[in-house]
């Protein structure tokens, strides 16, 4: 049923596309994404999701399928995921889940292979809109889209396969594919608290911000989100920007790309009514 929901979505969305929305412009994923198979760090994310998961569950921290929490990150992904598959073909095959946990960590990911998770404490703590929320969610899932996870690896795993003690001895023994599988399967361990780059985080704040706006949700939203996550952080360090490293361009870049954007929010907004 929430597949039928969503291709009905979707094809409304791409129907009325406004033709004075250009939209965002990141260009091609990097060559180090290549490195390392989309299946292999995806079937890596689902354990380790999996492994979340039972670990909050059994602290009783996994909220139910009615909490209205949940509820409601899942009718706002309900309306980004569609949108997504134009942006990465493999997410059209994904078993996307979306999650929350109680928590006072002010976090939220998706993992590859579109696993989410949202920390209660960054809606509630932060008392997030509905707008803002999907600003979130757009920018994770776009990190897991354009592969970053995906590029970190192959780009740790070159480093570290070159650099260690005899790498270059191993590599030639072994092959660099074995020594590259070995070096991700070792990384694999970090894929929950792993840093994204400076790049990446435009990336995603472009990619996310457009997703949104597409799905009907206000792109000036961007905005006021990272002034709460500053003003927030201002009195407590944040989980979600350990991993999302914060830089001073981002709300200009933001503000730079919305009139981009806006249109496309316009058009979703008038549907929806
Ligand atoms: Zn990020």
């Amino acid at each position: 049923m929430l597949r039928v929901i969503q291709f009905i979505f979707l094809m409304v969305v791409v129907a009325v596309n406004p033709l004075g929305a250009q939209g965002v412009d990141v260009g091609n994923k990097s060559v180090f994404t290549g490195l390392i198979s989309a299946s292999q760090i995806e079937s890596q994310a689902l354990n380790q999701y999996k492994e979340l998961l039972q670990k909050a569950k059994a602290q009783n921290a996994l909220l139910a399928d009615n909490h209205p929490l949940v509820i409601k990150l899942r009718k706002i992904a309900s309306r980004i995921i569609p949108l997504s598959y134009s942006w990465n073909e493999r997410a059209k095959n994904w078993d996307w889940q979306i999650n929350m946990i109680q928590s006072k960590q002010i976090n939220a990911f998706c993992m590859p292979g579109g696993k989410i998770v949202f920390y209660s404490a960054i809606i509630e703590q932060l008392k997030l809109t509905d707008d803002e929320i999907a600003m979130v969610m757009g920018h994770e899932i776009a990190h897991a889209l354009r592969e970053h996870a995906r590029e970190r690896m192959g780009k740790t795993a070159t480093t570290q396969a070159m650099a260690s003690v005899g790498g270059w001895v191993a590599s030639l023994v072994l092959g660099v594919d074995q020594r590259l599988t070995q070096e991700v399967a070792r990384a694999g361990g970090q894929l929950l608290t792993l840093k994204f780059s400076r790049g990446d985080e435009t990336e995603s704040d472009l990619v996310g911000l457009e997703l949104a706006a597409k799905a009907g949700y206000d792109p000036r939203a961007s905005v006021s989100l990272w002034h709460k996550m500053d003003r927030a952080h201002q009195s407590k360090s944040l989980e979600w920007l350990s991993t999302h490293p914060s830089h001073d361009t981002r709300i200009k870049e933001l503000e730079k790309n919305i009139p981009k954007v806006l249109a496309f929010y316009e058009n979703t907004k008038n549907i929806q009514k």
